[in-house]
């Protein structure tokens, strides 16, 4: 009788109906409607400094993510603008650049349109738009000049900065109510509301559904879960998803994981980034890599080779294999830049690299290239497996070096011919 289990399980493709386009150039980022889910981040450059932050974006863009959010919190930030465009498209870096507007973007969009036209998104944090009569009127100004531009845009709603007019009401009401929600229900409900509230009413002044893209973002990973749920019952804007202030370290990559694959097993999400704060020394591509990660974990998309490797225990008194999976780790990902346009498919590879005989062999023949490691009293020899296959045995001290030349020979011998009969 065959098992009921499912054989190949993947997390399901998005539900959202619509789709946006993030475009620059011939770049273009769909977003939503079945597309794969993207990944994006945020530089941490002050923006006047069109250089520093025209290398930063270059950065995360190298590292895998497919648009790059920049603040124009003043005037000068929003004249730097164009500047950094400039410069990137003078670089060869096509990536999409998101202006993230708080407090005056109705007026640097409509004051600087040169700032307005090298952007390819806007975000509007309806939350801080103005209160009373100007919410409406500058969030309008912020959606005229969208459409005016042909840009989508993101509405993201943040618990820290909820429109509060809008919370206050809510209370109201609920105070009303025979048997009153919990006030973190209600809390959840003005998030949700004035998400969807904030598209429809740009909806209302003409622009198309398909260039809006929602966001709700707390810090708390059942508040994130909750609050996306009924996010994505209520309508079918494609979503950004992430965490906000995710912390440091291991917390912050721990919790936006737990939070972002829960939601993204559900199909909910067509759009992530990972809100991590850099450790001290850390390079600010790593919530792209955490991001990418995540993604391909469910197997969801897929950006780089994966490196298998054991966790190590008493039977290896060195550190050889450590050393070495980290190695070829970094040496696969500082490749990837060229790599994918050389051996399309590449990514798909996978390496072990394992400490001992017990699970070694084993583990190496799963993969395309394995490698087992002598442990504690093995013979000083390392069997490569190459797609299943003992192939040769490495020894000595230049191991690492030598596995890292059977790696890269395989991968010219199957994914250069590739390129090689493409061309042909
Ligand atoms: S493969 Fe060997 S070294 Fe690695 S965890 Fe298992 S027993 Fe320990």
């Amino acid at each position: 009788m065959q098992p009921s289990f499912p054989i190949e399980q993947t997390a399901p493709k998005s539900r959202r109906t619509r789709q946006a386009s993030v475009s620059w150039g011939t770049r273009v980022v769909t977003v939503g409607g079945g597309a794969p889910v993207r990944v994006q981040s945020m530089t941490n450059t002050d923006t006047v400094d069109a250089i520093g932050t025209a290398i930063q974006v270059k950065e995360l863009a190298l590292a895998g993510s497919e648009m790059v959010r920049i603040t124009v919190n003043t005037p000068e930030a929003a004249q730097a603008v164009p500047h950094i465009r400039e410069q990137l498209d003078r670089m060869g870096v096509d990536v999409p650049l998101i202006g993230d507007f708080h407090y005056n973007g109705h007026t640097l969009l409509t004051a600087y349109p040169a700032c307005a036209e090298a952007l390819s998104k806007y975000r509007i944090n309806p939350g801080n738009v103005g209160k009373g009569d100007k919410r409406d009127r500058q969030f309008g100004q912020m959606i005229e000049v969208a459409m005016r531009w042909n840009k989508p845009v993101r509405i993201g709603v943040n618990w820290g900065s909820l429109d509060q007019e809008l919370l206050a009401s809510l209370m109201d009401e609920n105070s009303r109510r025979t048997e009153p929600w919990d006030a973190k229900a209600v809390m959840y409900e003005a998030l949700v509301t004035s998400a969807i509230e904030s598209a429809r009413f740009a909806e209302g002044m003409g622009m198309e559904g398909r260039q809006i893209i929602l966001s709700c973002k707390v810090s708390g990973v059942q508040d994130l879960i909750s609050v996306y749920r009924e996010l994505a019952m209520r309508c079918d804007y494609a979503l950004h998803l992430g965490l906000t202030e995710a912390g440091m370290g291991t917390k912050g990559t721990v919790a936006s994981a737990a939070a972002l694959s829960i939601l993204l097993q559900e199909g909910i999400g067509d759009t992530i980034r990972v809100s991590l704060t850099p450790q001290p020394g850390e390079a600010r591509t790593q919530e792209v890599v955490i991001a990418s990660e995540i993604l391909q974990a469910l197997g969801l998309r897929t950006f780089v080779p994966s490196v298998t490797a054991c966790p190590g225990c008493g039977r290896t008194t060195s550190t050889t294999f450590q050393e070495l999976a980290k190695q070829i780790d970094d040496f696969l990902r500082a490749q990837m830049p060229v790599w994918r346009k050389r051996y399309p498919g590449v990514e798909t590879l996978k390496v072990a690299v394992m400490g001992c005989i017990v699970n070694g062999p084993g583990e190496s023949k799963h993969a395309d290239i394995g490698i087992s490691l002598p442990g504690t009293g093995e013979a000083p020899a390392a069997p490569v497996f190459i797609d299943g296959e003992k192939r040769m045995t490495l020894r000595g001290d230049a191991i690492a070096r030598d596995f890292q030349q059977v790696v890269e020979t395989y991968i010219e011998n199957r994914f250069g011919t590739h390129k090689v009969s493409e061309a042909a």
